[in-house]
């Protein structure tokens, strides 16, 4: 799969939005492109892929990160929602 705008092939699943329901119910699941931030829609198969990647990627990162003591409050992640 590659983006239609620049061609890209990574991409991460989008944010829902209410009027996404029509696509949903013909399993088709938004998807956002890293590098251009175009959204699309792609298969469930297809989603399921990217979230698969995107969650062995934060698992990599948090693997190659040493542990700090100090440990943010979870909070700070989902600012600005
Ligand atoms: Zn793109």
């Amino acid at each position: 799969m590659h983006c239609t705008k620049c061609g890209s092939v990574k991409f991460r699943i989008s944010r829902m939005k209410p009027s996404d329901f029509m696509k949903l119910i013909t399993f088709r699941f938004p998807v956002r492109c890293r590098i251009c931030n175009r959204r699309r829609f792609v298969p469930l198969s297809t989603a399921i892929g990217i979230q698969k990647a995107d969650s062995a990627r934060h698992q990599e990162l948090r693997k190659s990160k040493p542990t700090s003591s100090a440990t943010l409050p979870t909070t700070a992640g989902n600012a600005g929602q």
